[in-house]
């Protein structure tokens, strides 16, 4: 078990429930915090796990905590550099990585050349990166544990011997998000507030809208492609609203295994935290009588797009899911700032990924130009703004 980590992006939602899992644990010391503009948070949790380095990103945050926390041991770095030197300490053996967004991808990379273990909340690395970031974690013989609760189950059900060699078909569960049985006629003039009210996980709203058009499980799709090394049409997205399954392998002699809890965040990132060992847990257990119907349903990809796309770009491959996950983030945040409307989110991606020349095997270089490139576009000629 791992005794000495870093966590990225320790303010969002995933970050403060891994401080919580932590402190449970009570055998585990944090080297390093890091927030991208949240310092208020930062500076509590500086005071409580009394870190060696704090990250932040916004360089102007990082001065004024600085100046907060000078009565303290801990030493404020910024900007991505910053992140980067957190994630690279001498002294930890595991690096959880829970920044939102494609600023997670350097850090992480740094971290694995620097033979850290990953623990990954964050999705862009494999989405945009998952053919380098794999390769390079082979190379250095670092682990990368899935925190995300679909890819921890998957990752779980596959601990067995030969069980890798032997999968016929990943499940990825879904819990439909709040529009579940919409037609996408009826999604025209839905509200942010309306698409941030997921049912059954609590998370930050980038997340939640992505929950909400179904691009989050696309994202999955892609990240357990790299992660679990299995082609893209034996993955499939089976809508379950209970989010009692987490997901599941179906294995060559048609045996499937699943992995269940309540929807809980704090199990699967437990997991990734004391793998390969199990420890006690203050989360709640199952009561399959009072959860005791399961249902599932196919997904609507005429009214959920964005898994379409997701899957059309994992197929494409290269840079094409840099530039889904980039239009993608862009469109959200437009979709937050109420600039465009719900539906518009799909339409601006499928054209960004129309006018896009895939480039195969990318390098770290043609996955932030195209990254940039797909925000330019979607910026500069489709907000309509
Ligand atoms: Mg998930």
């Amino acid at each position: 078990m791992i005794k000495n980590i870093s966590i990225l992006g320790s303010t969002g939602s995933i970050g403060t429930q891994s401080l919580e899992v932590i402190e449970g644990l009570g055998n585990i010391k944090v080297w390093a915090l890091s927030a991208n503009t949240r310092i208020d948070l930062l500076e509590q949790q500086i005071r409580k796990f009394k870190p060696v380095v704090a990250a932040v990103m916004d360089e102007e945050k990082a001065q004024d905590l600085k100046y907060r926390i000078r009565d303290t041991g801990t030493r404020v770095v910024a900007g991505q550099e910053g992140l980067v030197e957190a994630a690279t300490l001498p002294q930890i053996d595991m690096v959880l990585t829970s920044v939102v967004g494609i600023a997670g991808l350097v850090p992480t990379l740094e971290a694995i050349r620097a033979k850290k273990n990953i623990a990954l909340a964050n999705k862009e690395t494999l989405v945009t990166a998952g053919e380098m970031i794999i390769k390079e974690a082979k190379e250095k013989g670092v682990n990368i544990i899935p925190v995300d609760s679909e890819h921890s189950a998957i990752f779980q059900c596959l601990q067995q011997k030969g069980a890798a060699c032997a999968v016929k078909k990943l499940i990825i569960t879904a819990s439909g998000g709040p529009f579940l049985g919409k037609k996408i006629n009826e999604l025209e003039n839905v509200t942010p507030e309306q698409a941030l009210r997921h049912p059954k996980w609590n998370m930050g709203s980038k997340i939640s809208i992505d929950s909400a058009t179904l691009m989050n499980k696309g994202l999955e799709v892609i990240e357990a492609k790299w992660l679990f090394d299995v082609d893209i049409e034996k993955i499939q997205v089976l809508i379950h609203p209970q989010s009692i399954i987490h997901s599941m392998v179906e294995f060559v002699d048609h045996s499937i295994l699943a992995q269940l809890g309540v929807p809980d965040m704090k199990i699967p990132i437990q997991y990734a935290l004391t793998y390969p060992e199990r420890m006690p847990s203050n989360s709640e257990s199952l009561d399959f009588i009072k959860n005791n119907t399961l249902s599932f349903i196919e997904p609507d990809m005429d009214t959920f797009i964005c898994l379409r796309l997701a899957y059309e770009a994992a197929v494409q491959g290269g840079t094409m899911p840099v530039v889904l996950n980039a239009a993608n983030e862009v469109a959200v945040q437009l979709f937050l700032e109420r600039k465009i409307r719900f539906v518009q989110i799909a339409e601006i991606i499928e054209e960004v990924m129309g006018r896009h020349d895939t480039l195969l095997s990318p390098s770290l270089e043609d996955i932030l130009y195209s990254d940039s490139w797909a925000r330019e576009t979607v910026l500069n000629e489709l907000s309509g703004t």
